[in-house]
């Protein structure tokens, strides 16, 4: 559990992100976690460079009802003072924190608050050691990290751990997520870490987290993009409604358009994603180009548009119920979804 959320065990997927406010603006911080929050992150983690920051979190925490992670790197005293600000989960690798007393203290610490640990291990930063030992940060080196970082904790009797593999590779993510998961069942954190900026970060995110998820692994997930955070809650959502993992209002279809398409298909298409984003209700709207291929293409639409000449073609579930002039198609549409809806 982290707060009120719970991680593994066939829980629903959450989706985080990172606020990049300098954390001991504490207002500020608030004010992107609330953002994140409404725009329906479901953890937020906030990076605890130095004692100051720490001290900040009792503010941060007090302000905000979502789950907040630490993330710590090297300092222990950082885990410490967090936890005793009432952070909900630390992100903090036992491997780098010193010594075996060291990491008893932060994993008693943890216990003691009720507070789950996760390790994340990073193709960027692979202890020295074991990057020697397999030359490049490669899948198998990932995995062993993990490994020994989940033993590490277990060895200081701390067995509330989540991990996560990631690297700014995506296949190499990929294999060292499945690496680990056929040997252990911690919950998995997933993430292309580095991913990149919005348009190519979402889609490396898309292949990598994907392909994890449908293997049935995964059980959070960050899509890192090099956007305003808000960008990766967006996209983190939107790849587990294109999984079937999470039901988030409708689902568009459109066409690509082609050489028949006699409408401003894609200015349609972006109207109806607008105003379908105010409907909560799980249907799926089509928007086609055509009269010749569009109600074939739109059949599995809950309800649907054709374009034609100058006019447009009404489905609900398939079926025509209208031929309606272009300027007042969406209209239409809009008006009949809300009739059913309230109906
Ligand atoms: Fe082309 Fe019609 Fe298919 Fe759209 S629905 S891609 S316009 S054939």
């Amino acid at each position: 559990m982290v707060r009120s959320v719970p991680i593994g065990a066939g829980s629903p997927i959450t989706v985080q992100s990172m606020t990049n406010t300098d954390t001991r603006d504490v207002e500020a911080t608030i004010l992107q976690a609330r953002r994140l929050a409404s725009a329906g992150c479901d953890i937020v983690r906030i990076a605890i460079p130095d004692e100051d920051a720490a001290k900040a979190l009792a503010d941060i925490r007090n302000e905000l009802d979502i789950p907040l992670v630490a993330d710590i790197h090297f300092r222990h005293k950082l885990a410490l003072l967090a936890l005793e600000a009432g952070i909900d989960k630390l992100r903090i690798n036992p491997g780098n924190i010193g010594s075996a007393e060291r990491v008893r203290e932060v994993a008693d610490a943890a216990k003691e608050h009720g507070v789950p640990i996760r390790v994340g291990v990073n193709a960027g930063s692979l202890r020295k050691d074991i990057l020697a030992r397999h030359g490049r940060p490669s899948p198998e080196a990932l995995a062993e990290s993990a490994f020994e970082e989940v033993d590490v904790l277990g060895d200081a009797g701390f067995e509330n751990v989540c991990v996560s593999i990631k690297a700014s590779n995506v296949l190499n993510t990929l294999k060292a997520n499945l690496l680990f998961a056929e040997k252990k069942n911690n919950p998995l954190h997933l993430g292309i870490t580095e991913s990149g900026t919005k348009t190519y970060g979402t889609i490396k995110s898309s292949c990598g987290l994907g392909s994890l998820l449908s293997h049935g692994i995964g059980d959070t997930m960050r899509v890192s993009l090099t956007a305003d955070p808000v960008e990766e809650i967006i996209v983190g959502i939107a790849i587990l409604k294109a999984m079937g993992l999470r039901q988030a209002g409708p689902e568009i279809v459109s066409c690509p358009t082609c050489g028949r398409t006699e409408v401003d298909i894609i200015s349609l298409a972006e109207e109806v994603e607008k105003r379908a984003a105010s409907i909560s209700e799980p249907i799926s709207i089509a928007v086609m180009g055509c009269v010749v291929n569009g109600p074939g293409e739109a059949r599995e639409a809950d309800y649907g548009i054709a374009g034609g000449k100058g006019e447009g073609l009404l489905f609900r579930n398939g079926e025509i119920v209208g031929k309606i002039p272009e300027d007042q198609l969406i209209d239409a549409l809009f008006d009949m979804i809300a009739k059913d809806l309230n109906s």
